[in-house]
């Protein structure tokens, strides 16, 4: 099929007036119709999310608190007319063509395919489609795009062919497609978060049970997120390593899971390094449970600061940059709290701000932060 070449987007939240998105949306059908030569039947969207508190504890059983960004992932679905699944990314202006007996697809196709066969182990048909996405959660910085494209498109998916699925199982199914066709052992937080959280709560969450509840954000406060500018380059075998080693210190302390452990004087019988990664696992399932009693703007600021000193001494998943710009961040006025986000070792800091200082806020920070090594940049606020 001829792909025309499409400019790049901006990955900026929207902010455009509803007639504005509305010509947006119109644009975005026509590029199906460009790209496929007929109309979408369906579209559907699903959030990128960011974690406030809670990190590394999702594969340990824990508790989790992300809230959903503004930045969407949308997909535009409709029936191939062949036999074939075709599938184009707007951001990266690349097309893959699918065979429907294809076992192991490369690139951003393999998050798309890996969703239509997870469903079809589970025992749909699913027939050839035609799929645009369209996105503005940055790539591959730490927000999620890959879960928001999985949920977007099971969600495609599920309206196109009138599937019986739950949001619950929409982000089993799309960490399922992770896990198996993009070979990435994922936590369920970040499909449940996009499948489940939005943006104007914190979704508590607990990884093993999955029972969940919306929660007012602090009152007064609001989110800013900055990307460090540094890529999360240790990061996939760092993440492993962590794992295996948070699986030893719970056989260690006979529990099925760091998750079942609350005191964290029980990780003091254990030796170095797994006596500091218990510790980080145990008092950041702590500090989520907290905010379930309802805390205000200073004390979640105060939690959010622990939790980065705890990421940076006990887990050693921190790297100079990030704590270069949580300190900034810490330290500037109207700032309650600031962590790194994510797996660590690069990508970005979530801080809890004054309800509407944001963007000025922001703004502050990249100014002391950027130099002629860093280049850190607003992703919400
Ligand atoms: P993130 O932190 O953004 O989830 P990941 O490395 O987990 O980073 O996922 C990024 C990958 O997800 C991309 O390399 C691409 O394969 C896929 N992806 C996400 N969003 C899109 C999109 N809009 N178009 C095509 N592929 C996408
Ligand atoms: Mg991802």
């Amino acid at each position: 099929m001829p792909y025309p070449k499409r400019r790049q987007r901006n990955c900026k939240p929207s902010r455009l007036s509803l007639s504005d998105r509305l010509d947006v949306m119109n644009r975005l059908e026509m590029d199906f119709q460009q790209i496929f030569n007929a109309a979408p039947d369906i579209e559907a969207s699903a959030p990128g999310r960011v974690n406030l508190l809670g990190e590394h504890t999702d594969y340990n059983d824990g508790f989790v608190l992300p809230t959903a960004i503004p930045q969407q992932t949308t997909v535009y679905v409709g029936h191939s007319p062949n036999d074939r699944h075709h599938f184009y990314s707007a951001e990266l202006e690349e097309w893959a063509d699918v065979s429907p007996s294809e076992s192991s697809p490369q690139g951003f196709a393999r998050y798309i395919y890996g969703c239509i066969r997870v469903l079809e182990q589970i025992g749909y048909s699913i027939p050839p489609i035609n799929l645009f996405v369209t996105s503005s959660v940055p790539i591959g910085s730490g927000l999620s795009s890959s879960a928001a494209l999985e949920v977007a498109t099971l969600r495609g998916l599920r309206s196109l062919l009138n599937l019986n699925l739950d949001d619950v199982k929409i982000a089993q199914l799309g960490q399922q497609a992770e896990i198996q066709y993009a070979s990435v052992s994922c936590g369920i937080l970040d499909q449940m978060a996009c499948s489940l959280a939005d943006t104007e709560h914190m979704l508590f969450l607990d990884t093993r049970t999955l029972d969940r509840q919306l929660l007012p954000f602090p009152t007064g406060a609001e989110i800013v997120v900055i990307d460090s500018g540094v890529a999360r380059s240790l990061a996939d075998s760092s993440y492993n390593q962590r794992r295996a080693e948070c699986e030893e210190a719970a056989r260690q302390l006979g529990v099925k899971a760091l998750r079942d452990v609350s005191d964290p004087q029980m990780a003091e019988s254990l030796s170095d390094p797994l006596r500091k990664r218990a510790r980080h696992v145990i008092n950041e399932n702590n500090r989520v449970l907290k905010v379930l009693e309802g805390v205000s703007a200073e004390a979640f600021g105060e939690l959010m600061n622990a939790s980065h000193a705890s990421l940076r001494d006990d887990y050693e998943v921190s790297v100079p940059a990030l704590d270069q710009l949580v300190d900034i961040l810490q330290n500037t006025p109207g700032v309650f709290g600031a962590r790194l986000t994510g797996a660590g070792f690069g990508g970005a800091c979530v801080a809890l701000v004054k309800g509407g200082a944001g963007k000025a806020i922001a703004e502050t920070v990249l100014n002391h932060y950027n130099n002629a090594e860093h280049r850190g940049d607003t992703l919400v606020g």
